[in-house]
């Protein structure tokens, strides 16, 4: 049975991780996240107390960084270690968010993380998603997607994933973060967001997430014949 490797690219918050995972369960692949692991360098610098503006510093504590998953025995999901602890939802705060497209800028950082992805990925069987990952880490992904929709369209369903889950955040916080993560990530010059001519875009303002499901897993299915 062949197996493949498919690469999700595209802008904050348009539902990458959520059809990334439908895809790994229907599948039987690992889904890897790897915005978590710049989520989670990018917690150990602002608890070190260091400006994340400040890349030589920040390159100069990543030895002392270790990223890894574990599968989470309540939610099934794998939930990433930041040096052994499980900090899947810090995370996911705001402050990292302010924080992490600056983190992510850093060479080093990208470095580091991309040998991390592309040891996962070697035996293949891998959907993982985030910016770089059709370009930089698997440049010959059997099938590469970009998603995207309106930043309003995205900004709400984060909010309101962030509402239900106690967060004390606004709308606007939401859309202004996510607005400046996707200008920081497009216009950076080390592995900048970019659609290139193998990907299939996938815009999901307007569809369900049944059918942008149906729609990936006909282009996952055409890729493995
Ligand atoms: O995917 P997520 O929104 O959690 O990613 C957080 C941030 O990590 C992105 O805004 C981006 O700055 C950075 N990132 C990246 N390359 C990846 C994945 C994430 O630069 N492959």
């Amino acid at each position: 049975m062949k197996r493949i490797n498919i690469a999700i690219d595209g802008h904050s918050s348009c539902g990458k991780g959520t059809l990334a995972r439908q895809l790994a369960a229907a599948l039987g692949y690992k889904f890897i996240d790897s915005g978590a692991m710049y989520r989670a360098v990018t917690l150990f610098v602002l608890r070190a107390n260091i400006n994340p503006l400040d890349a030589n510093a920040v390159a100069e504590i990543l030895p002392q960084i270790h990223v890894d998953f574990v599968v989470n025995a309540e939610t099934g999901r794998s939930d990433v270690l930041l040096n052994g602890e499980n900090v899947e939802k810090e995370i996911r705060t705001l402050a990292v968010a302010a924080s992490v497209s600056q983190v992510a800028k850093i060479s080093e950082v990208r470095r580091f993380l991309v040998a991390l992805q592309q040891k996962m990925g070697a035996d293949k069987g891998v959907v993982m998603d985030g910016r770089d990952i059709g370009t930089v880490v698997f440049p010959d992904a059997e099938l590469k997607i970009f998603m995207t929709a309106t930043p309003e369209v995205r900004a709400r369903r984060r909010f309101e994933e962030l509402a239900a889950g106690g967060a004390d955040t606004s709308y606007e916080d939401v859309l202004a973060n996510l607005k400046q993560r996707d200008l920081i990530d497009s216009s950076r010059a080390d592995s900048p967001l970019t659609m290139t001519g193998d990907y299939k875009l996938l815009d999901n303002s307007n569809i369900s997430r049944d059918e942008q499901y149906a729609i990936a897993m006909g282009w996952a299915q055409h890729a493995l014949q």
